[in-house]
């Protein structure tokens, strides 16, 4: 059950529950008002027919009463001392009533013949009667009275409000339900705008922020706090960026210093050095050069990764290719691995000509360094709808599938003896990737078991 259907069942049972309150309130008052207005009434009229009857003292007929209004009337007046009866009306002498205590009321039913009296009886003569049984003080001595009248049926009617009410509750519940589920969702509707922009900021897009309200409810806090969590991530995202590339260029300048220091000793000093000196100046400029590689593509690397975007122009990719092709031959031959090309008559794409160059040369350098002696190289393109897809593949000893993926991590080299005997650094394809994201294109790369690797590069069509 998700929280919108949560808060939807809470707000029901809530508003159920005090409506059946309320409901069983008004219920209780509206049965109830009728008895006590009655009982009210039984007092009232029982007094003034205690007065009468005192007045006339024992000279009166059971039918006096009547001169008070009312021939229905159930009365007995005792004298409470003796307990003497000193009056019965008509009523109570054809119709006898059970007892009740004394100071109580009750609602009884007794069955009448109509044609003896018409109390309004019902089918089966049946009549309720309201009792209540009192006592009055008059000059000082205190009688009891027993009164009684006959009041409508109650049951029926009360049976018919329960049934108004349960249905009203009913359909108030299923409006309420309906109602809560609606308002749930218009007021959990920022969680749902606050997860979709979470999900939206990636490490690409770290300067995407959740769109806050004016208002200062718990989900504008909420967006507002998320938000400073990801000002501080882009922060250190930037500062750790920064400090690679000033690392970088701060390593520059003494790199390339010791490079020419190393060329001027070999030049100036070369017949003075003995063989073993001179072999280890020779391993010396090696890993400086190494290094200016590293630090080379570290730059490159750090200012793609900085830049959101890139400038670019129409660019064919076939001669690129053909160049890049040409520039590799040499290299290519002295292993003696083939290089075939396969592309259409053009392969136009939006890019930035140096930078695609970049990656390319990248990807072909790969190619023929992880490739064995007598291998080959293939540089295909296709055009497909709006894309340009370039595949560069190449055999040799290929790469576990587990390693596909990690490829393009920085720093990351299938195998680190081999990579250092090629002096590798296990940036090329980190930044052949950036590259390509700045282009809004896409990279892959495969190996088969038989050792055929390939990349797939594929650029929006020009
Ligand atoms: P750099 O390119 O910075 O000189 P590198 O070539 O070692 O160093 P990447 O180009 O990023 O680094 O390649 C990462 C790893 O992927 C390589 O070390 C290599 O093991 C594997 N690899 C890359 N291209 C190929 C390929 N065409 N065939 C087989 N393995 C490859
Ligand atoms: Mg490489």
């Amino acid at each position: 059950m998700n929280i919108r259907q949560k808060i939807a069942l809470m707000i029901t049972a809530a508003g159920f529950l005090a409506s059946l309150i309320f409901s069983g309130i008004v219920l209780w008052q509206m049965t109830d008002q009728p008895n006590r207005l009655m009982d009210a009434e039984l007092e009232n009229i029982g007094q003034r027919a205690l007065k009468i009857v005192l007045q006339n003292d024992g000279k009166l007929t059971p039918n006096a009463v009547s001169e008070i209004g009312d021939q229905n009337f159930w009365l007995e007046i005792y004298a409470a001392d003796s307990g003497r009866l000193i009056y019965k009306s008509y009523l109570a002498m054809i119709l006898s009533m059970p007892e009740i205590k004394p100071d109580s009321s009750r609602t009884v039913s007794r069955t009448i013949e109509r044609d003896k009296i018409y109390l309004g009886q019902d089918r089966q003569n049946e009549v309720t009667f309201r009792l209540k049984n009192f006592s009055v003080i008059v000059a000082g001595k205190r009688y009891l009275l027993k009164t009684g009248r006959p009041m409508e049926r109650l049951e029926e009617e009360f049976w018919h409000i329960i049934i108004g009410v349960g249905g009203g509750l009913l359909v108030f519940v299923v409006v309420l339900l309906l109602l809560s589920y609606y308002f749930a969702g218009f007021i959990l509707k920022p969680v749902r705008i606050i997860n979709d922009q979470a999900r939206n900021i990636s490490e690409k897009h770290l300067d995407r922020r959740i769109p806050t309200g004016a208002g200062n409810d718990e989900f504008n806090r909420l967006a507002h706090t998320l938000n400073e969590v990801f000002d501080r991530l882009e922060y250190a995202f930037t500062r750790q960026k920064r400090l690679l590339a000033d690392a970088s260029h701060e390593l520059k300048t003494p790199l390339t210093m010791m490079r020419l220091s190393l060329d001027e000793i070999r030049s100036g000093f070369d017949d003075e050095l003995s063989d073993l000196q001179s072999e280890s100046i020779m391993r010396l400029t090696e890993q400086v050069l190494r290094m200016e590689r590293l630090v080379k593509s570290l730059l490159d690397l750090s200012a793609l990764e900085i830049a959101h975007s890139t400038t670019t122009e129409p660019v064919d990719l076939k001669p690129l290719l053909n160049f890049l092709t040409d520039d590799y031959t040499l290299l290519a031959e002295a292993r003696k691995i083939k290089i075939k090309t396969q592309l259409p008559h053009r392969l136009p794409v939006t890019g930035n000509l140096e930078e695609l160059n970049r990656a390319f040369s990248n990807l072909l350098d790969n190619a023929i360094k992880y490739n064995h002696d007598d291998g080959e190289v293939r540089i295909s393109g296709r055009l497909t709808d709006n894309r340009v897809t370039v595949v560069i593949s190449n055999t040799g000893p290929g790469v576990a599938e587990a390693a596909t993926t990690k490829v393009f991590d920085q720093f990351y080299r299938v195998e680190t003896s081999r990579a250092q005997l090629y002096g590798g650094t296990g940036l090329g394809l980190a930044i052949v990737k950036r590259i390509i994201e700045l282009h809004n294109g896409t990279v892959t790369f495969s190996s088969t078991p038989e050792g055929v690797t390939a990349v797939t590069v594929t650029l929006p069509f020009y």
